[in-house]
């Protein structure tokens, strides 16, 4: 199966370079274009990780769902969890895109995108914000203004541990958080430092549901070596995929790594999030065990229902991804992607 602690290190290298795009490439005439940063990323991530199978469709395919692409995640003996996400770039201090139109008349995109997820078994609408500042010395430098939520020791950057600055370069946020300040009539709606505020780092879209299978903080996992979960993970696909969905579903509570209402109480002596905490005593496979169960007692067999058979897009993705152009075949509805960009992650 993939590497998954390996992906989640290339969303945060990325992540980086799309900080660096922005704030070397807008001063000096170079600025890229939205759909450049996530042609760029996506490819990036496809050449790294060739069991990450990812799809361009000839076609803007946004319109229709309000998405620029589509991540599907899971695998046929578990069921798919699909983010549908929306890519939006800094333009100053602003997000002044968000209010793009929608498919309907009257709609704004947001608006589009959260309702295509609305009764489709396991799709979640997501924002992925390409930012990026740096200080007279040139360095990633974070607004005053903005809240830093990935560190449940209150510390900013530069002194947290728990991401860098240049992880922000792209952050997730739930499309539903976005909506609901974008159509507010809040004079900072589009304001950056402001969505900035209730996002995390893309990578956490990955790590939370590791580090928690695996037993370990966020902050902890890089410094585990890889094959061991790895192996962990690959024997817990099910527990992995569980957690993943849960991170979705309780978003904005991704924000909240180490939170008691995310994932139950912590386990007794665990990480009480202080920076520079010895690690746990406890093995991590005995409080993996231990959180799974807290976990599992959280959940319903409703909120983990799950899309069981790939679209004919997604399929003819994993049958061949050297296909000819779906526009010359058979012009199927089921052909059609949903957005301009299909992922496949699958971890069977
Ligand atoms: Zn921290």
């Amino acid at each position: 199966m993939l590497n998954i602690l390996a992906l989640a290190k290339d969303l945060d290298r990325l992540a980086n370079e799309t900080w660096e795009k922005i704030t070397l490439g807008d001063p000096w005439g170079l600025k890229f274009r939205e759909d450049s940063v996530t042609d760029h990323n996506l490819f990036d991530l496809a050449r790294k990780h060739p069991r990450l199978l990812v799809d361009k469709h000839s076609g803007r395919r946004e319109k229709r769902s309000g998405a620029d692409w589509e991540w599907w995640v899971g695998s046929d003996p578990l069921g798919w969890v699909v983010l549908r996400i929306q890519a939006k770039r800094l333009h100053g201090f602003n997000f002044s895109m968000l209010d793009h139109d929608g498919e309907l008349d009257h709609e704004k995109q947001y608006e589009t995108l959260i309702r295509q997820c609305l009764g489709r078994p396991g799709h979640y609408p997501f924002h992925v914000f390409y930012s990026g500042w740096a200080d007279a010395a040139g360095k990633p430098a974070w607004p005053s203004d903005a809240c830093w939520n990935v560190c449940p020791a209150g510390v900013r950057p530069p002194d947290c541990g728990h991401a860098a600055v240049g992880d922000f370069g792209c952050s997730v946020v739930a499309s539903s958080t976005v909506a609901a300040l974008a159509s507010s009539g809040n004079p900072k709606r589009h304001y950056a430092p402001e969505h900035l505020s209730s996002s995390v780092p893309w990578s956490y879209l990955f790590r939370l549901a590791t580090a928690k299978t695996a037993g370990v903080s966020v902050k902890d996992l890089d410094e585990l070596h890889a094959p061991w979960v790895q192996t962990l993970i690959s024997e817990r696909t099910g527990d992995w995929l569980d957690t993943f969905q849960m991170s979705l579903l309780q978003a904005p509570g991704l924000v909240d790594t180490d939170a008691p209402a995310l994932y139950g109480d912590p386990p007794a002596g665990g990480d009480s999030g202080d920076e520079g905490n010895a690690p746990d005593e406890d093995s991590p496979e005995r409080q993996a065990s231990d959180d799974r169960a807290g976990l599992s007692g959280e959940l319903s067999s409703d909120d983990l229902t799950r899309t069981s058979e790939l679209p004919g897009y997604v399929a003819a993705l994993r049958r061949d991804r050297n296909r000819p152009d779906p526009d010359r075949g058979p012009n199927t509805d089921d052909l059609v992607p949903m957005a301009t960009h299909t992922l496949l992650l699958d971890l069977g």
